[in-house]
């Protein structure tokens, strides 16, 4: 019987949510460029990996890429809230089945309490991204680690690289690797202040108590 994993926290986060729940409803949308804007069209927020690899960023105002999208053919939506919160609470109750302690983090995030699990996190984390996608339509990618912060970037790495087929263990670093990893980590902008997030930090420094994770995290979703 396998060693039960001591704490061990999951988050699991959508790929590219709002372009990713019109596909759903419209499957022709399927590898097609997606650029989702914001309420009155003013700008983008949110964009398929096709509309990505266009150089589109998020956050940029419609009227400046307006020719760059009529030019590659690139789908614009309106934003459709009601839709997307539909999804999520539908993806939300799926990932649910996963573990008994789950914390919804955000229209399209959820964090799983793995902790003293016995079973294979990696197979069971693979069949919740199978089983979000065949039931709800919605992509995922998964990052495990043991803090929710590092879960968090666990989940960046996931999306990052697809040697991971979407589900990546921080803790199965070894220890050099993790530092080399820390030190790639890019730098957040706040409120003007540059704040090099967890460049400085060592594994230890991660390991702190909520309060803390809940500050990083709310300066990680920020970029
Ligand atoms: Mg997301």
């Amino acid at each position: 019987m396998p060693k039960p994993n001591q704490q061990k926290f999951a988050l699991v986060d959508c790929n590219n949510f709002y372009a990713s729940c019109e596909r759903v409803f419209d499957p022709k949308l399927e590898r097609e460029p997606i650029v989702v804007l914001s309420n009155n069209d003013g700008c983008v927020i949110a964009r398929s990996n096709e509309a990505k690899s266009l150089g589109i960023k998020m956050g940029v105002p419609y009227y400046q890429i307006k020719n760059l999208m009529i030019d590659k053919s690139v789908v614009i939506k309106s934003s459709n809230y009601p839709l997307y919160g539909d999804m999520s609470s539908r993806v939300m109750k799926v990932i649910g089945y996963y573990s008994p302690i789950q914390e919804v983090y955000s229209i399209d995030e959820s964090f799983l309490d793995l902790s003293g699990f016995t079973l294979n996190l990696n197979t069971h984390m693979q069949s919740l991204k199978v089983q979000v996608k065949s039931w709800t339509g919605i992509p995922v990618c998964v990052g495990m680690g043991s803090t929710k912060v590092l879960a968090k970037l666990a989940n960046r790495i996931a999306k990052k690289y697809s040697r991971f087929d979407g589900v990546f263990d921080i803790d199965k670093l070894p220890s050099e690797r993790f530092e080399k990893l820390l030190d790639s980590v890019e730098v957040v902008t706040f409120g003007g202040l540059v704040i090099s997030l967890l460049k400085s930090l060592s594994r230890s420094v991660l390991i702190l108590p909520m309060i803390f994770t809940r500050l990083i995290l709310a300066l990680s979703k920020l970029y």
